[in-house]
């Protein structure tokens, strides 16, 4: 995970400093020593996420924020706010700039590690939702960069896994102005509860009474109901040692204590997007597969989609020594109706035909549009003869009412061709299959049309 670091502070070891450890960790780094170079990376597009120094002469760390914040061309790049240790008050001021997260000088390995990776990981997930929301914007699925920009991170479900009162009371206090909070204070129960309900983050205490804490981030990350959530660690200070081996297992950040109320909130509000934003992600790559292997004018599927399938259902059926069937409808004349009433309307029937076909067919059979004006049906266990009264029927009600014809005012005679081919023994693909099934269709329109053939077996 490569990821171009701007380090912002006015003093130049500080600056190295920071480099050098983060070069170290194959980030790559730019520099700033104020704020308006900082700014002016940022518009540049240089950098992936900003470490902002808050003690700066001039333009101060938060007022640099607060305008990346509001100008919308670096509105999504993560700001870390390095603040002194004794200033809690400086954290207050950075949320309110729109900081997402703190770092306190001098400034810990761990933590700068985990925090510019679980904001990099964040980023990493807009960016890709940002992507692929642009690529679909014709399916109208509105405008991404609003959508990516709305979700504040708040009204999360979040799960504490904490068994001292005195630690889960303030805790919970603190995330339940934001969030939906659930203590379970039983960790041998954590797990199950997680799976049973969608939690966004879990966060789980390093030091429960006879039970690890990691143990549990390790179940958590490995389950497939549970794997989606953030799992943020509360450790103790100097247990350094299992929380990087918590991060090592795969929680996503973690929180020290005495926790502060506005690391807490901040870092809560990180998981809660990083999770929603994943979500989103992986919902918009189903709306993409699904749109990959649909017909956009008639809704069937398409022929990528028929000839993967196709191939499929017939070694299936080789294997279990099954039938299957195929009709090959192809729609008469089609070409005059363009011809005569233009290629909308021409459009709009194909559009009925399809509908037409899917009401009288059934759920497990496959309808896909072939080409042009030619459709398939795949008839699973059916034997020729009883796909070609599935083919007549089709036949008799395509020819049985007019179609509508769109905004042609008329309504319009349409008649289908229908050729139909069966599964024999000697068959090695469903190419063979297909091309009976042509011949047949050739042999229909040859005759005269509107009528279906079966192939002979
Ligand atoms: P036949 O009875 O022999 O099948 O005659 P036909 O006119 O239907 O056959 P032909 O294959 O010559 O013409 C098919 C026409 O379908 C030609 C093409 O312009 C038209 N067509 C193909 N795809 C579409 C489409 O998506 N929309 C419209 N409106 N027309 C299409
Ligand atoms: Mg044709
Ligand atoms: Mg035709």
């Amino acid at each position: 995970m490569s990821a171009r670091v701007l380090v912002v502070d006015d003093i130049i070891t500080n600056v190295k400093l920071l480099e050098t450890k983060l070069s170290a960790e194959y980030f790559d780094v730019v520099t700033a020593m104020n704020g308006p170079d900082a700014i002016d990376v940022c518009e540049r597009g240089l950098c992936d996420l900003v470490l902002l120094d808050v003690m700066m002469p001039d333009m101060d760390g938060f007022e640099v924020c607060r305008r990346l914040k509001n100008s919308p061309a670096t509105a999504h790049l993560p700001v870390v706010m390095v603040t002194a240790l004794d200033q809690p008050s400086d954290r207050l001021r950075g949320l309110d700039a729109g900081a997402d997260d703190f770092l306190t000088k001098p400034v810990d390995d761990v933590a700068l590690f985990a925090r510019v990776r679980s904001l990099v990981r964040l980023k990493a997930v807009t960016d890709e939702l940002r992507a692929r929301l642009m690529g679909s914007r014709t399916y109208g699925l509105g405008d991404p960069l609003a959508a990516a920009t709305a979700e504040t991170g708040q009204n999360g479900r979040v799960l504490l896994v904490d068994d001292r009162p005195s630690s889960y009371e303030r805790l919970s206090a603190a995330l339940s102005q934001y969030h939906r909070v659930e203590v379970e204070t039983n960790p041998h129960h954590a797990t199950i509860r997680a799976a049973e309900s969608d939690f966004d983050v879990v966060l789980v205490s390093l030091d429960l009474q006879d039970f690890d804490g990691l143990r549990l981030c390790g179940q958590l990350r490995s389950l497939e109901r549970t794997r989606h959530a953030a799992v943020v660690l509360i450790a103790d200070m100097g247990e350094k040692a299992r929380v990087l081996r918590g991060l090592d297992i795969g929680a996503h950040d973690f929180l020290v204590r005495p926790v502060d109320r506005n690391e807490l909130v901040a870092r809560v509000r990180t998981q809660v997007r990083r999770k929603r934003f994943a979500e989103r992600l992986r919902d918009s790559v189903q709306f993409s597969m699904d749109a990959a292997v649909t017909d956009g004018l008639t809704g069937l599927h398409n022929r990528r989609y028929l000839d993967v399938h196709l191939a499929t259902l017939f070694d299936e059926a080789v294997r279990r020594g099954s039938e299957f069937a195929v009709l090959l409808l192809d729609i008469d004349r089609f070409k005059l109706i363009n011809d005569t009433f233009g290629h909308d309307v021409g459009d709009e029937v194909l559009r009925e035909f399809a509908t037409r076909i899917r009401t009288l067919t059934r759920n497990v059979d496959l309808v896909a549009r072939y080409g042009g004006e030619e459709i398939v049906v795949v008839v699973p266990e059916a034997s020729l003869e009883e796909a070609r009264v599935v083919a007549e029927r089709i036949r008799e009600r395509v020819d049985a009412k007019l179609f509508k014809g769109g905004g042609s005012g008329r309504e319009l005679s349409v008649t289908v061709s229908i050729g139909v081919a069966a599964r024999q023994g000697l068959d090695i693909s469903s190419a063979e299959i297909m091309k009976r099934a042509d011949l047949a269709l050739y042999k229909a329109k040859e005759s005269g049309r509107n009528r279906v053939i079966a192939a002979a077996a």
